[in-house]
This record gives C-alpha cells, sequence and structure tokens, in this order.
C-alpha cells in the first residue's frame, strides 16, 4: 500500500505536459434542430480530424451555391467533436481522467460555456435516455470506488447550487438564499444540502429535479433559456491505512453549466432581463479574470468579484485540473454567438493553471503496532 501512496503525487492527470498544466479546451456541435431546419439555416461549422473547426459563412444562396468563402475562420482544439459523438465518448475524452484525479485527492472542474441553446445542459446533465457527464462521471465514480473497496473506505457526497443574479440557491432543497462564508475548505454555501449518494438512477433523478428548480426566464432568445450558472459538486472522501496511520485523501469535482454567453444586448435592455444578462457577464467576466491573474501569478486573484468566482476559488486556485467544453450551434443563423464563443474557447487554451502535483491529503499517526492497525483496518470496513 506505501509503494502506491507514494505514487500520488507523480501522476500527471488529463492536462499536465512537461511545461505545466494549462486548461484543456474542447468544442462540441450539437445537431441541427428542427425550428433551425425549418427556418432554412445552412450548417456554417464543419470538424475535421475531430480537432479543427471550420467556421464559414456565406453571404447569399448563390455564394453558397459556388462555395465561395466570404467570411470564415479556422480553429484547433484538444479535441472537437463532430454532432454524432456520443455522450459517453464526451466524458471518456474531457472528464474520465479528472475522475481518476478526484479519487487521489486532486480537485477538478468542467465548464460547459456557450450560447443558450447551445447544448451545455444536454452535455452538462442530458436527458434519462442520453445521460450526460454530470451523470456518467458518478456513474464512474461509483464503479471506481467499489473496484477499490477493498483498499480503503470512501464517501461520496452531492451539493448542486445555481447562482442568479448574484443569488445562491439550493437546486436540490429551495429555499431562502443561501450565504457564503470561508472556511478551511475555502468558500462554502451555509446550509448547502450534501446529499451521501448510493447509486446513478438516484443520482439522475435528484439532479433533473434539481434542474427544474434552476431559474428560467423568457427572452427574446430563448422562451424558456436559462439565466443561472448551475454547480454539481462531488466531494469524494477516501481513508486508508497505510502503516500506523490514517490517510484521508479529499477530491472535490466541479461540473458547471454556464448560463448562456450571449451578451445582454441581445436581450431586451429596459427591463429586470437586460439587469440579469449584465450579472451573468459580471460572473462570466470574473471568471476569466481570476483566470488570467492566475495565469499570470499575479497576487490578487479578484475571485470576490463575483459569487461563481467566489465559489470556484478552491477549484481554480489549488490543486485543480480545468477542462472547458464549448457547446455550438451548426447553424449560421448564431454565426455571431458561435464565433464570439470559438475566439473564447481559443484563447482560454493558453490558461496556465498550476502544476498538479500535490494531493488533499491528511496524514493521522495513530499507531506503530500491528494488532492496532489490523483493527483500524475492520474499523474502516464497517463503515
Ligand atoms: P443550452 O443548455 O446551451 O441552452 P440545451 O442543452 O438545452 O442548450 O440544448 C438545446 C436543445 O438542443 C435541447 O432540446 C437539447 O436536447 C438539444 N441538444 C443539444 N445538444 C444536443 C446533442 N448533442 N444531441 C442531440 N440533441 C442536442
Ligand atoms: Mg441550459
Amino acid at each position: 500500500m506505501a509503494a502506491r501512496l507514494k505514487a500520488v503525487g507523480e501522476v500527471g492527470v488529463g492536462n499536465a505536459d512537461a511545461a505545466g498544466s494549462r486548461i484543456m479546451v474542447f468544442v462540441r456541435l450539437r445537431p441541427m434542430s428542427k425550428k433551425e431546419k425549418d427556418a432554412g439555416s445552412r450548417s456554417c461549422v464543419k470538424i475535421v480530424n475531430k480537432k479543427d473547426v471550420y467556421l464559414t459563412e456565406f453571404a447569399s444562396e448563390t455564394d453558397y451555391l459556388r462555395l465561395k468563402r466570404v467570411r470564415g475562420r479556422h480553429f484547433c482544439f484538444d479535441s472537437s467533436f463532430p454532432d454524432t459523438t456520443t455522450q459517453a465518448e464526451v466524458y471518456g475524452t474531457t472528464t474520465s481522467d479528472l475522475v481518476e484525479g478526484v479519487l487521489q485527492g486532486r480537485n477538478g472542474t468542467v465548464f460547459c460555456y456557450g450560447a443558450t441553446g447551445a447544448g451545455k445542459t444536454y452535455t452538462m446533465l442530458g436527458t434519462m435516455e442520453s445521460p450526460g457527464v454530470m451523470v456518467l462521471a458518478i456513474k464512474d465514480l461509483f464503479t471506481k470506488v467499489r473496484q477499490r473497496s477493498h483498499d480503503g473506505n470512501h464517501s461520496i457526497q452531492l451539493s448542486y447550487l445555481e447562482v442568479y443574479n448574484e443569488t445562491v440557491r439550493d437546486l436540490l432543497s429551495p429555499g431562502r438564499p443561501l450565504l457564503l462564508r470561508e472556511d478551511k475548505q475555502g468558500t462554502v454555501a451555509a446550509g448547502l444540502t450534501h446529499y451521501r449518494a448510493y447509486s446513478t438512477d438516484e443520482v439522475m433523478k435528484l439532479l433533473q429535479q434539481g434542474n427544474q428548480n434552476r431559474t428560467t426566464e423568457p427572452t427574446r432568445v430563448n422562451e424558456t433559456s436559462s439565466r443561472s450558472h448551475a454547480i454539481l459538486q462531488v466531494i469524494v472522501e477516501y481513508r486508508s491505512i497505510d502503516g500506523g496511520s490514517i490517510v484521508t485523501r479529499v477530491g472535490k469535482l466541479s461540473l458547471i453549466d454556464l448560463a448562456g454567453s450571449e451578451r445582454a444586448l441581445a436581450t431586451d435592455q429596459r427591463t429586470q432581463r437586460s439587469i440579469e444578462g449584465a450579472n451573468i457577464n459580471r460572473s462570466l467576466l470574473a471568471l476569466s479574470s481570476c483566470i488570467n491573474a492566475l495565469v499570470e501569478g499575479k497576487k490578487h486573484i479578484p475571485y470576490r468579484n463575483s459569487k461563481l468566482t467566489q465559489l470556484l476559488k478552491d477549484s481554480l486556485g489549488g490543486s485543480c485540473n480545468t477542462v472547458m467544453i464549448a457547446n455550438i450551434s451548426p447553424s449560421n443563423l448564431s454565426f455571431g454567438e458561435t464565433q464570439n464563443t470559438l475566439h473564447w474557447a481559443d484563447r482560454a487554451k493558453e490558461i496556465k493553471t498550476k502544476a498538479l502535483t500535490t494531493a488533499n491529503e491528511e496524514v493521522l499517526r495513530v499507531t506503530d503496532s500491528e494488532t492496532d492497525q489490523a483493527k483500524l483496518v475492520l474499523e474502516l470496513q464497517k463503515e
């Protein structure tokens, strides 16, 4: 067991490379919707070799038929998923390494970024028939924990919350807004429900129920667009015996379905909804400022500029693997939003994060006697 524990600090997970670590950036193209087809839209996105994304727009039908490019750009990402990609493929490429890291006591964060209707919630939550990253990650955690149950004792706890208009709400137990406070584990939402999870089906139901509690508001862009950021946090605690010590390792996986990235200007200017737009942009802006400050090694990281960044403080600044999934529509009617999303995703590729050599680990030396060690093992297995 000692040799296995020693290996922990040496293993790079997901995005570590020779030059340190960086945010991994993926793009997912969704299929054309019926509404887009009925509106006569054409596809303006082409994905080649599972990496390259070509964005083109044609000025007129004649140009289109002649295949003459009027505006266009080429981007390249860690992986780009065409519209035929399954949920399992997206999970396997973007998140499964992070799940392995969480079991080793490292934090991991996955963001879905993109305009309303681009496929963020489908990617994160999915449906009963095609569960998304949130559910597949928990399923994988259950499997991996079961495989390692002879080594120690694990607990998996879930919390699901939203940030809406700079207010934090519990999606699993809706009620009054929650206050944020700092403790030694980072920023916590006081009174947030933590569910100890035992099965994937139970988790899927819980998350779907939670998603129905998300704040939605009609806007001109999309009548049922979600205007809130939803954060699922999965905390895995692993306790094992190493010699005469109890080793506790805690890993946190944050899976985030961000609100639509479309600009406030695209919605109603003089109503409540433009205020929401401003706040949504404020959170997204604060997120990029924090990441940039971390990249530049600044002393002051402006986490306090928004609730979203306050909540993600330990995910962004600690020993954390970070993944961004940029969701896009194929339709030329969404050309502007797609271009914005790809531009932002392209910038995010340059963001460096801390080298991932440490795990959140606590060692409690309790005994040197072999009899007592045997008792400890039995004690852990009981829980
Ligand atoms: P967002 O959360 O970004 O606003 P949604 O995830 O709600 O967007 O997606 C908008 C619509 O497109 C939904 O009806 C969803 O089921 C569908 N959709 C999105 N991505 C896919 C996909 N990869 N395959 C099939 N349907 C998808
Ligand atoms: Mg959504």
